[in-house]
């Protein structure tokens, strides 16, 4: 049996690609190495081609969704022989136009030789950055206004630490657990204590004692308080324990979860009874935006989210043909021929035209405007790459103007 070309020149400790594994295209799909081949032998590769990233409908009917992996895919192109155009990421985005049509986040145009090998590491990059920037959106939405701490790396292969905390980050998330993505996005990383340190310390008391002579005083005092007893009981020690104690993580079993939200109010409650009105309570442990909407309502000031966030549903964008040699085409299923992207600056509404120098109307009056950067030419950067602060920044005041 033939053996398809792989190129695979070293292998790495762990299963994970290098990036030079992913820039030549050793991650993608073999049937884009087998078109490459055939097209070369037709002299084909360079027939100049348009393709567009659009999804057909968002994941568990989300009315939105925050565009994220672009700046990965900017990075990918750059370099080969394209033009790339796309919306900024952290764009919030709906998957059709008000007219119904598939929105495109992004378009590449240039000899279809130059990207063929690339569908399967861009599609990658945005499909899954978008759906953990969105979820963490929704459940910062979720959170009222509360910190939103994003914990899910734990979950992942640790490979993909760096893009799950920026993505959350990005997405509005307050902060970010691993070391490596706390450093991408420029912010210290956020943590409290571990069960583990409660019981290597021995008991409770201790721990918090510990914690508060030990750790860097610049690191806020937050104390794990369902180690061994109840919540309450657990949340007065600290208090009595660590000098200046700001706030309890509640990370309660499931096992032991009747009421979360009761628990909540319990500990609250016990507190400010005892004096300690200022020392917030953070729930974390099995959490999704439903679940921290109804702890927020119940007083939890802050929360920690793991997995609904790092496992997030991706969003299925599929990158298509729409312009062959000059000429519009399309597969069943797709919108052809070049078309240029307008949003609302008010309601966020988009639509498409196949007219650059003609904006169309929103359906709520508005004049849009062109939405799309051109972001490459001929594989050449023409923007600089916005850092995560900013992107979230442009996030938060989108999510201001939407609901989940
Ligand atoms: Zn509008």
């Amino acid at each position: 049996m033939k053996r398809e070309r792989t190129d695979v020149d070293h292998m790495s400790k762990f299963f994970s690609a290098g990036d030079q594994d992913i820039s030549r295209g050793l991650t993608t799909d073999v049937y884009f190495q087998r078109t490459e081949e055939i097209l070369r032998t037709r002299g084909l590769l360079e027939v100049p081609t348009l393709v567009e990233f659009t999804v057909s409908s968002l994941p568990d009917q989300w009315p939105w969704a925050v565009l994220c992996g672009t700046e990965e895919m900017i990075r990918l192109f750059e370099g080969r022989d394209v033009d790339l155009y796309a919306l900024p990421e952290g764009s919030l985005f709906t998957s059709r136009s008000q007219r119904g049509i598939k929105l495109p986040v992004a378009r590449v145009e240039g000899g279809y030789g130059q990207f063929c090998s690339l569908e399967t590491p861009a599609l990658g990059f945005i499909c899954y950055a978008t759906g953990v920037a969105t979820m963490s959106a929704r459940c910062k939405l979720a959170a009222n206004g509360r910190p939103v701490l994003s914990f899910g790396v734990r979950r992942m292969h640790p490979a993909l630490a760096p893009v799950i905390d920026r993505s959350s980050f990005i997405g509005g998330c307050d902060g970010v657990s691993s070391l490596k993505g706390a450093e991408l996005v420029g912010r210290p990383a956020s943590g409290t204590m571990p069960h583990t340190l409660v019981i290597m310390m021995g008991d409770q008391r201790e721990a918090f004692r510990a914690y508060g002579q030990v750790v860097d005083p610049s690191v806020p005092r937050v104390a794990l308080t369902d180690t061994f007893f109840d919540e309450k009981v657990e949340a007065l020690m600290a208090a009595e324990e660590m000098p200046g104690l700001q706030a309890v993580r509640l990370d309660t079993p499931g096992s032991r979860r009747g009421n979360m939200a009761d628990i909540v109010r319990e500990v609250r409650w016990e507190l400010d009874l005892h004096g300690h009105p200022q020392v917030k309570v953070f729930v974390s442990g099995g959490l999704n935006e439903r679940k921290v909407q109804e702890l927020a309502a119940a007083g939890a000031d802050g929360f920690g989210v793991g997995t609904a966030i790092s496992n997030a549903p991706t969003v299925d964008f599929a990158m298509d043909i729409v312009e062959r040699d000059g000429r519009a085409v399309a597969k069943r299923g797709k919108f052809g021929g070049r078309k240029y992207v307008f949003r609302c600056p008010d309601c966020l509404g988009y639509e498409v035209s196949l007219d650059l120098s003609s904006p169309p109307q929103c359906s709520c009056g508005q004049e849009m405007r062109w939405a799309e950067v051109k972001v490459l030419e001929k594989g050449r950067r023409l923007v600089p790459e916005e850092n995560a602060e900013t992107i979230r920044e442009k996030v938060l005041r989108q999510l201001e103007r939407v609901a989940l």
